[in-house]
């Protein structure tokens, strides 16, 4: 008791600063005590296109949320319901600050990218720039517990066909922290998280259960990650 007592004066003392590693101990213990208590999963309804463009607005889904696994059918028509639902999917991540968002991220089973305001509607990836130019990067997930930050390797540029809402074929080439967002928000729309990407199973302080769930699956799911076929 005596010694709990000496190191909260210690840590709490003006006139000893807290070196790089305490510091890192307080951030880690502030962020695990706000996220305990915030992050809530969620069980979103699949929706159809048209389900969804019935709806006021979209939510997100939150791991462990089974919608997030969803592997997206392609749009078969271009509509009033796909111009409506990529309208929320828009309002969806403006309200969430998303950079980006798949549709699957909001339960709706529709292969649609947004990267800022353009859609991507039945995204491929029908080039990439070689293996050697893949880039590391630290990413966080908006579905995921905040706690969570993945080491992943994309590609440097990835070239996109897709159409847009109005159903206009275009190909583009991103790069850099483009392409790095693209292929993270094209990984939701085939069900696949950023946790996949590590080398092993990642756990999360604010959702202890995410290691003991991911386990079982991770090697397979690993595989489908890493793939750049
Ligand atoms: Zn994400």
């Amino acid at each position: 008791m005596r010694r709990w007592a000496a190191s909260v004066l210690l840590l709490a003392s003006p006139t000893r600063p807290l070196d790089v590693g305490r510091r890192d101990f307080l951030t880690t213990i502030s962020v695990a005590t706000q996220t305990r208590q915030t992050w809530t999963p969620t069980a979103l309804p699949h929706l159809s296109l048209d389900q969804a463009a019935t709806l006021d607005r979209l939510d997100f889904a939150r791991y462990p949320d089974p919608i997030l696994r969803l592997e997206a059918k392609p749009v078969r028509r271009c509509d009033a319901a796909l111009a409506k639902t990529v309208a929320l999917l828009r309002a969806a991540a403006r309200r969430h600050g998303a950079q980006g968002l798949a549709a699957t991220q909001c339960g709706v089973d529709a292969a649609i990218v947004l990267l800022g305001d353009e859609a991507f509607v039945n995204p491929t990836i029908v080039a990439r720039s070689a293996e050697a130019r893949l880039r590391c990067w630290t990413e966080r997930c908006l579905a995921l517990p905040p706690d969570v930050r993945v080491e992943t390797l994309r590609d440097e540029a990835v070239t996109v066909a897709a159409t847009t809402a109005a159903g206009v074929p275009f190909t583009t080439t991103l790069t850099g922290a483009a392409a790095r967002q693209f292929s993270h928000e094209y990984d939701h729309a085939r069900g696949v998280l950023i946790i996949d990407h590590a080398y092993d199973t990642v756990a999360s302080t604010a959702f202890p259960a995410m290691a003991r769930l991911e386990e079982p699956l991770h090697a397979a799911r690993r595989r489908k990650a890493w793939d750049r076929a």
